[in-house]
C-alpha cells in the first residue's frame, strides 16, 4: 500500500486522497496508490461514488520531472487513467490549485470534474517540447470539441475554472470547501442515479472540415522549427478519425517520437536553464536583500523610457530624470503612446494607463532621488557624461540606494569609482526594447556587495525579466559573442558570400532574422561610430574598414533611412537584397584587391556559429559567465536563439566539441586572427571527447 495516496470513507461516498508534497506530483508512488486505492474503493461495499482530491495545495499538478530519463516503473500513467475510467462506479475528479498535464489527463479519466473557483487546469506539455501523453490528445476534444481541444494543447495555457466550467471541461465550480462541494455533488450523482459517463465513448465534435490543415497554417510562423506544436495536432486530428484505441496509440507514438527528440531535450534544458540562472553560484540563499519599493531612471531616450515602463508594469514608483524639459516631455510621450498602443490592442485598459502613467513620475532635478531605493543611469554611452551623472547619484542618493548602469561597453569598474560607494554599483543591461526583451544581464563589479548582486537578481524577476549574472569585459556575455559574430558575417561578403546569404543561413538556424537584417534594425550608424572612435583613438589597433564603413557614409544606415545592407519599402520591414549595396561590395573588393570565392552555406554556419562557442568557452574560461546556462540564456532571452536549440553551447554539445574544435583550429592556422585561436577550455573538452554540459 502506497504511503502517498489513501483511501478513507465519508459516509457513502469513498474518497481517494493524494498527499505527495510539494505538488502531488504523478510520480512512481502516486500511480501506484492511485491505482491501489481504486481498486479499494470498487470493492468497499459502502461506496456508492469515489472522489479524487489532493492534499495541501493543488490538484496533481503534473508528471514527476526527476523521472524523466529515467527507466519507466509501473504502473504507467495511461494504464491507471484507464481503470479510472472503466470503473463500475462513479468517479469524480475534486480540483484544486493547478491541475495540469498528467493531473488533468487524470481528471478526464473520472466520470465528474469539480472545480474550486480558484483552480486552474491545462495541458501544458508542449512547452517540454512534449504532447499529454496519457490519453489527454484524445479525451479532450471528445469533452470540448477539436478546436477547444487544440487551443488548449497546442498553446499550452492553463484555464481557470470559470473558463473550464464554460467549456465543459469541469462540470460544477464550488467555493470555500472543495471536498464539502464534491461530495455534495457525488451524493447528488448517486440520489439521481447518474448513468456512467466514459468520454472515451463520446463522440468528437467536428466544427471545420479543413480544421488541421488550416490550424497547422495558422501557427506555421510562430512556431517554426518547433516539432510539438504539430505533434500535437496530429494527435488531435487521430481523436476525430481514429477509434479510442487506435487514437491512443497514435498518441502513444506521437509522444515516443518527441521524447527522443533533439527539440524537446532542448526545451527541457531551457525550462531547467532558466530557472537555475536565478541561482548564483557562490551566492549564499539566505544572503540579505535590500528592500526596492521605489526606483529612478537617468535618461528618458531609447532606453530610459522602457526601463521606466517596467517598473511601473510591476507597480513600483519611478522617477525619471531628464537635464532639459524638452526631452523629458518626449520621453514621457513616448511612454505613453506605447501605453494607448497596448490599450487599443485592448491589451490594458484605459483606467490601467493611467495607473501606470500616474507611477512615473518626470524631474529635472536631482534633489528628487534622496529617497529612491535603486537608480538606473541610462544616458548618453559616454564615460565623461556618465562620470557627471554619478558624481551627482552619489552626492544626493540615501546610504543604501542602490545604482545601476545600463551601459552595454562602458567599464562598471570604473563607473563605480566615480563614488564612495563602489560597493552599491552594479550594471543592470537591459535589451532594447527594454520594455519588451525578457533578458537583463547583470553586471557585478569588483567591489559589488552580495546584497546587491541578490536585490538586483530578485528585482529582476519582479520586473518581469530573466536577470543572468555576469562580470565585467567588453560587450558583456551577449554583445562580446555577438560582435565576434558579426565581424565574422561581415568578413565572409568580403571574401564572396552575399548578405541575403548569409541572412538566410542563420535564419534557417532558427533565429528570427539574419545578421545583417539585425544591424539594419539596430541601426548601422552605432557600429560605425563606435569603430570611427577606436580608429581615432587608437589606429594601430583599430579595425580595418570594411564594406559596412562605405554603406554609412553613402547614408544608408539602416531600417531608420529605409536603406542599409538591404533596401525597404515605407512601411514594411521586409529586407530586399540591393543592386546598389551589391555594387559598393564589388568596388570595395576591387579596390582592395580582394578575389572572391564561392562561399558554402556551411562555411557560412561553422563560421558564425563556431566562432561564438569559441568566444562562450573563453567567457567561461574568464568567468565571465558562471556556466555554460547562463550564457545560453542570454541567447535564447536576449538575441532570440531558438529554444528548440536550447542556446549557443547546448547547440555546440549536440554537433559535438570535438567537430568544432577542429574547425576552430582549422581557421585559426588559415586566418591567424586571434579570434580563432581555439579557447583552452573548447581544446580540453574536445579533447576529453566532454560536451559544456558533461
Ligand atoms: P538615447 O540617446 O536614446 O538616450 C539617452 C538619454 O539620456 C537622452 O534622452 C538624453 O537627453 C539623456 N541624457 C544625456 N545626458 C544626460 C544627463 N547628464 N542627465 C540626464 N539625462 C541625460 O540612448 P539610449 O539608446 O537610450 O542609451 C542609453 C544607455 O543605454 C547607453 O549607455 C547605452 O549604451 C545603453 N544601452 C543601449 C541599448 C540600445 O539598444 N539603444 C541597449 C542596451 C544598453
Amino acid at each position: 500500500m502506497s504511503e502517498v495516496v489513501s483511501y478513507r470513507r465519508e459516509g457513502e461516498i469513498g474518497v481517494i486522497s493524494v498527499n505527495y508534497p510539494p505538488v502531488n506530483a504523478l510520480g512512481q508512488g502516486v500511480r501506484e496508490g492511485l491505482q491501489s486505492c481504486l481498486r479499494e474503493g470498487l470493492a468497499d461495499d459502502q461506496a456508492k461514488a469515489l472522489v479524487v482530491i489532493g492534499e495541501g495545495r493543488t490538484f496533481p499538478a503534473g508528471a514527476d520531472i526527476r523521472e524523466f530519463g529515467k527507466p519507466p516503473a509501473g504502473p504507467a500513467l495511461p494504464d491507471v487513467i484507464n481503470e479510472y475510467e472503466s470503473s463500475e462506479k462513479l468517479v469524480i475528479a475534486a480540483i484544486h490549485g493547478t491541475a495540469l498535464g498528467g493531473g488533468l489527463e487524470v481528471a478526464l479519466g473520472c466520470d465528474y470534474r469539480v472545480a474550486l473557483d480558484s483552480a486552474k487546469v491545462g495541458l501544458p506539455e508542449v512547452k517540454l517540447g512534449l504532447l499529454p501523453g496519457a490519453g489527454g490528445t484524445q479525451r479532450l476534444p471528445r469533452l470540448v470539441g477539436a478546436k477547444a481541444a487544440l487551443d488548449m494543447i497546442v498553446g499550452g495555457n492553463p484555464v481557470k475554472a470559470k473558463n473550464a466550467l464554460e467549456m465543459g471541461i469541469v462540470d460544477d465550480v464550488v467555493s470555500g470547501d472543495l471536498l464539502e462541494g464534491a461530495l455534495a455533488y457525488a451524493r447528488k450523482l448517486v440520489a439521481d442515479k447518474a448513468p456512467l459517463r466514459r468520454i472515451r465513448d463520446l463522440d468528437v465534435q467536428t466544427e471545420e472540415a479543413d480544421l488541421f490543415a488550416s490550424y497547422e497554417k495558422s501557427i506555421a510562423r510562430k512556431q517554426r522549427g518547433f516539432k510539438a506544436p504539430f505533434h500535437c495536432i496530429k494527435a488531435v486530428q487521430a481523436a476525430v478519425e481514429l477509434p479510442f484505441e487506435e487514437g491512443m496509440k497514435r498518441e502513444r507514438e506521437l509522444f515516443g517520437e518527441l521524447l527522443v527528440s533533439s527539440e524537446s531535450a532542448a526545451q527541457r534544458h531551457v525550462f531547467f536553464a532558466e530557472r537555475e540562472v536565478a541561482k548564483v553560484p557562490g551566492l549564499p540563499k539566505d544572503t540579505p536583500k535590500r528592500d526596492v519599493n521605489s526606483a529612478a531612471v537617468i535618461g528618458a531616450g531609447t532606453m530610459g523610457g522602457g526601463i521606466a515602463m517596467n517598473f511601473a508594469n510591476a507597480g513600483i514608483p519611478v522617477k525619471i530624470l531628464e537635464v532639459k524639459e524638452e526631452a523629458l516631455e518626449k520621453g514621457i510621450a513616448i511612454i505613453r503612446k506605447n501605453y494607448e498602443n497596448t490599450a487599443k490592442k485592448g491589451r490594458l485598459t484605459q483606467e490601467q494607463v493611467e495607473q501606470r502613467m500616474a507611477l512615473i513620475q518626470p524631474t529635472l532635478s536631482y534633489d528628487d532621488l534622496g529617497d529612491v531605493d535603486v537608480v538606473i543611469e541610462a544616458v548618453f554611452e559616454n564615460m565623461d557624461v556618465k562620470e557627471a551623472v554619478f558624481k551627482e547619484l552619489d552626492r544626493v542618493c540615501k546610504p543604501g540606494a542602490i545604482l545601476a548602469t545600463n551601459t552595454s561597453t562602458l567599464d562598471v569598474n570604473r563607473i563605480a569609482s566615480f563614488t564612495k560607494r563602489p560597493q552599491d554599483v552594479i550594471g543592470m543591461h537591459f535589451f532594447s526594447p527594454a520594455n519588451v526583451m525578457k533578458l537583463l544581464e547583470n553586471v557585478r563589479g569588483e567591489k559589488t556587495a552580495d546584497d546587491v548582486i541578490a536585490t538586483v537578481m530578485d528585482l529582476s524577476r519582479r520586473i518581469g525579466k530573466v536577470g543572468v549574472l555576469v562580470g565585467v569585459c567588453h560587450g558583456f556575455v551577449g554583445n562580446r559573442m555577438l560582435h565576434k559574430r558579426q565581424a565574422e558575417a561581415v568578413q565572409l561578403v568580403n571574401e564572396g558570400a552575399n548578405p541575403a546569404q548569409v541572412d538566410k543561413v542563420l535564419f534557417d538556424l532558427g533565429f528570427p532574422m539574419g545578421p545583417f537584417a539585425m544591424s539594419d534594425l539596430a541601426g548601422m550608424d552605432v557600429g560605425y561610430r563606435i569603430r570611427e572612435e577606436l580608429r581615432k583613438e587608437n589606429p594601430e589597433n583599430a579595425p580595418a574598414r570594411n564594406w559596412t564603413d562605405e554603406l554609412v557614409e553613402n547614408g544608408r544606415m539602416g531600417q531608420k533611412t529605409q536603406a542599409g545592407v538591404f533596401d525597404y519599402k515605407e512601411g514594411d520591414r521586409t529586407p530586399v537584397p540591393s543592386a546598389e549595396v551589391d555594387k559598393i561590395i564589388a568596388k570595395f573588393r576591387e579596390e582592395n584587391g580582394i578575389a572572391t570565392r564561392e562561399v558554402t552555406d556551411q562555411e557560412i554556419l561553422e563560421r558564425c556559429m563556431y566562432v561564438m562557442v569559441n568566444e562562450g568557452a573563453k567567457i567561461l574560461e574568464e568567468g565571465i559567465a558562471a556556466r555554460p546556462l547562463d550564457v545560453d540564456v542570454i541567447w535564447i532571452y536576449g538575441y532570440g536563439f531558438p529554444v528548440y536549440r536550447g542556446g549557443v553551447l547546448f547547440w555546440a554539445d549536440q554537433v559535438g566539441l570535438k567537430t568544432i574544435y577542429d574547425k576552430v583550429s582549422q581557421f585559426h592556422q588559415e586566418t591567424g586572427d586571434d579570434v580563432w585561436k581555439p579557447a583552452p577550455l573548447l581544446e580540453k573538452l574536445a579533447k576529453e571527447g566532454k560536451g559544456f554540459y558533461s
